[in-house]
């Protein structure tokens, strides 16, 4: 039978470090005590117990218990205490620890083994009673809101009733008789609220706590963590048991959270926070705002140095940044946790790179190491210094970037407005786990409370959002919704600031402006772009786009969308007479008016991408999308162009369709109306030659829409055929140019041997493609989609991640068809997927040569290439 239990104490671990098995907090505390640190003796239930759990619908699996009495035997004897015994009590602390870190999100029970017996040996064993009896209400407190289901605020309104019946302020300054009679309420409660009376036996006490931890695994906020970072639902928790020391045992205890490097900039020095006579919850928890670990080099000095040490041990063991928490009990130093620590993008790509120059870890590491999400963050705006700004406070900069929203203060309504599409920032005095949707939904988040390593910092750091903290002097009044900072009150709804990286809080919705990164990043996206095979260039309209894809490193342009170009002052009316131009000759006309505007836009994006391609598409979506619709709209235009208001009105309802979507678009336009076709074409090889002229290399790359049989290609092929020749022989230059196409009906991958025998080139346009291989427009999927994915029937959204099982096997038919036909095929992708790091592996290993995506997300998609390669290739 499977072992469920294993034991670290006295320097030895019964099992490897395996966090699948044992969570990260187990396989932590296991390797740490065989490595000699000084870790109190405890004992891990594994993952595999908590899925046995479920598994029996909420019954501990046999054989358990029995085992987890043995390790309890064991502890005892190493702790030199006994579970129960009134004189010499062990204390233990019973924790949650997944395979994969969730910082808060599971719950964790402190100080068990408590009753009214065993608080009275505490007490004579410490010689301290007030202690002893706050150690008993914290504990009623946890296991009464984890256990017993009451609700964590009842305990708080009742040590509030007694600090202003006593008329103290601070929580420290109630007595040893203060805590005995609050304990004594909490007991009364939580046998009120649970019909069951608290329960005095420690093996019931741990029985329960067990449980509980195990039950936390499906709580809300567990959920919402593991939907947002896509943790899977079947890891389960394990449990680790382990004896209490006390950080709140007087001034020479205390407890803290350091990391080895900063977890905000990656600048290698000790960074955290402690509290003097504290235990660690109170950290977390954000209640009393710590000190900065430099000021223990002062009081504690020690001690500083031995965490020094211990710190820079750690890290060297791991490789890695580590988020250790530690206690010191009357000078004694303790290693509560250690573990990988979360950190912001700048902060990742900085410490990977330096860790690489110490010889700590190699390149490919490095690579592996940081995730896309991080890119993401490193372009993330920050606040224009130049704007005009009212600061109302000033904060703790816990998480970088800035936000604009409006004032929210309850997570829920966050999420609400949000998913209006309403920007938010969530106002809170102190965040606690069951805020996390709300933190999710938020721009960004601000609280009054808490410190640098607070709930709120730590979770936003990980999601990549901004975050202010222990922003003290904000005066938050839930009940009446609104603030009062800097002398002005601000109420739900009115707009405010965040800067996240100086944690000022500022008045009205500042501009925003676009990060510059430092140095690091250019040293690591240089490794990223020698591991990668696969080629990243970018979606791009304009030549400003194009120019911002350049900077982040695209490798030309994979889209162009001609239509694009045709929104916008005098342009859209030059479009719309087009459109309604009563015969050939007056559309003639029209396209005549647009051709120079085209014409300058694709110079700009030649000259931008000097020496690499271009990919233009010429005309795709349904004309209708550039006519007006309203009446009055309507009417406005009909006066413009001089016609009756009513026959354009009937003229515009013609052009509607059931289904535009599946109907007049894409090449079908350019075959029926091949003028159009012929004119972007013109304005292309005209603007070529102009780049040549320049001494641009050019490399145009005309692609044509919504194929669904080769013949529809050749046709559109000879238009622009005869263009290219009509502009070449006219100008008196020519260059080499290529005909290919999307590749984004169903019809068209499994025709893609005679496709390519016309194509030069195939562009998945997978956006297109979702739609048609699954029947499904993208623009009603919203209304079951997400229930698709929430429920499980779809692992992800197949808009954001490609269906690699049913849209990739069409991509895989056509690479291989095309490649029959066309040996050397050039194949890319430039739908959304092109950007999405899942997404983005798939083509690696499908054999693509490019992936195409927006500007933005060009370095994500360098870095997803380059970890494809690096692990496809071990
Ligand atoms: P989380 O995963 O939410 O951080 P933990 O299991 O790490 O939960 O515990 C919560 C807090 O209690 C932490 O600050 C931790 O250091 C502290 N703690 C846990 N076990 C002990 C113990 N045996 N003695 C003292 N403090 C402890
Ligand atoms: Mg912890
Ligand atoms: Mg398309």
């Amino acid at each position: 039978m499977a072992r469920y239990v294993f034991c670290f104490m006295n320097g030895e671990a019964e099992a490897a470090p395996d966090r699948a098995l044992l969570g990260g907090k187990g396989a932590g505390l296991a390797e740490m005590t065989a490595a000699g640190l000084p870790v109190p003796p405890g004992f891990t239930i594994t993952t595999e117990a908590c899925r046995a759990y479920y598994r029996e619908q909420n019954n501990l699996p046999a054989g358990l218990w029995d085992e987890a009495l043995v390790a309890l035997k064991r502890l005892e004897a190493a702790a030199e205490r006994g579970f129960g015994d009134s004189a010499n009590p062990l204390l233990v602390s019973v924790r949650s620890g997944a395979p994969v870190s969730m910082p808060g999100m599971l719950d964790t029970i402190l100080n068990l083994g408590l009753n009214a017996q065993t608080v009275q040996g505490l007490a004579a064993q410490t010689g301290d009673e007030r202690f002893a009896w706050d150690a008993y209400r914290r504990f009623v407190q946890m296991f009464g809101r984890i256990v017993m289901g009451v609700e964590g605020s009842k305990f708080e309104a009742l040590i509030e009733r007694r600090k202003k019946a006593t008329g103290v302020v601070n929580d420290t300054d109630l007595t040893a008789g203060d805590w005995r009679s609050l304990t004594g309420e909490f007991r009364l409660l939580i046998e009120e609220h649970s019909g069951r009376p608290f329960p005095e036996n420690p093996l019931e006490q741990l029985n329960l706590a067990i449980r509980a931890v195990f039950a936390s695994w499906h709580g809300r906020r567990a959920i919402d963590y593991r939907r947002v970072h896509a943790i899977p639902d079947e890891l389960g928790t394990a449990v680790s048991v382990l004896a209490m020391v006390f950080g709140n045992r007087g001034a020479d205890s205390g407890t803290g959270v350091c990391f080895t490097r900063d977890p905000v900039t990656g600048a290698r020095h000790l960074y955290g926070e402690y509290l003097q006579n504290a235990q660690g919850e109170d950290i977390v928890a954000g209640t009393r705002t710590p000190k900065k670990i430099d000021a223990m080099a002062d009081e504690l000095p020690e001690l500083h140095a031995q965490l020094v040490k211990t710190c820079a041990l750690l890290e060297r063991h791991y490789r890695d940044l580590q988020d250790i928490e530690f206690t010191v009990e009357r000078s004694k130093l303790w290693i509560l946790q250690t573990r990988s620590g979360k950190r912001t993008g700048a902060a990742a790509v900085r410490a990977a790179v330096e860790m690489v120059r110490e010889g700590l870890i190699d390149e490919k590491t490095a690579v592996m190491r940081v995730e896309p999400g991080h890119l993401v963050q490193l372009l993330h705006p920050t606040l224009d210094l130049h704007a005009p700004a009212e600061l109302l406070a000033t904060g703790l900069p816990a998480s970088p970037g800035a936000a604009v929203g409006k004032v929210v203060f309850s997570p829920d309504e966050a999420e609400a407005l949000a998913a209006k599409g309403e920007k938010v920032i969530l106002v809170r005095v102190e965040t606690s786990p069951d805020d996390f949707h709300g933190m999710v939904a938020a721009q960004a988040i601000l609280t009054a409370r808490g410190g640098l390593t607070s709930h709120a910092a730590v979770v936003a750091r990980g999601m990549g959002k901004c975050c202010v903290t222990g922003c003290e002097s904000l005066h938050i009044d839930y009940f009446s919704e609104e603030f009062a900072a800097g002398g002005r009150i601000i109420r739900k709804g009115d707009w405010i600031t965040v800067d996240g990286s100086t944690g000022r809080v500022l008045q009205g919705a500042l501009p925003l402006i676009e990060p510059k990164p430092d140095e690091s990043l250019a040293v690591f996206m240089k490794w990223v772009d020698n591991f990668r095979r696969l080629r990243v260039l970018a979606n791009a309209d304009t030549p400003a786009d194009a120019t911002a894809a350049r900077r982040h490193g695209a490798q030309g342009i994979g889209l162009c969308r001609t239509e694009h170009m045709f929104f916008g002052e005098g342009r859209i009316e030059a479009m719309q007479a087009m459109i309604l131009a009563p015969g050939p000759a007056e559309r003639e006309v029209a396209l005549a008016a647009l051709e120079p505007l085209q014409y300058d836009d694709f110079l700009g994006l030649f000259r931008a991408m000097d020496g690499f391609p271009v990919v233009i598409r010429t005309l795709d979506p349904p004309l209708h999308e550039f006519l007006p619709h309203s009446k009055a709209e309507v009417a406005v235009l009909a006066k413009r162009m001089k016609v009756a208001a009513k026959a354009l009105e009937w003229q515009i309802g013609a052009l509607r369709e059931a289904n535009p979507m599946l109907g007049h678009r894409g090449c079908r336009l350019g075959i029926t109306h091949p003028e159009i076709t012929r004119m972007q074409a013109r304005a292309i090889f005209r603007a070529a030659c102009a780049a040549d002229r320049e001494g641009v290399k050019v490399k145009p790359k005309v692609m044509i829409p919504l194929v669904s049989d080769v013949r529809e290609l050749d046709h559109q092929a000879a238009v622009v055929r005869a263009a290219a020749e009509e502009v070449f022989a006219g100008e008196g230059r020519k260059m080499a140019w290529e005909i290919g196409t999307m590749i984004e009906l169903p019809r068209a991958a499994l025709t893609a041997d005679e496709i390519a025998k016309t194509a030069e080139f195939f562009s998945f346009g997978t956006n297109d493609l979702t739609q048609t291989a699954f029947g499904l427009s993208r623009d009603d999927a919203g209304r079951f989609l997400p229930g698709y994915v929430e429920g499980k029937l779809f692992s992800a959204d197949p808009f954001s991640t490609l269906d690699t099982r049913g849209v990739g096997r069409l991509l895989e038919t056509a690479v291989t068809l095309g490649r029959r036909t066309r040996a050397g095929i050039e194949v890319g992708i430039c739908g959304e997927h092109g950007g999405d790091p899942a997404s983005v592996a798939f083509c690696h290993r499908i054999g693509l040569d490019y992936v195409s995506c927006s500007p933005f997300r060009v370095p994500i998609a360098r870095l997803a290439a380059a970890q494809a390669a690096l692990s496809t290739a071990e």
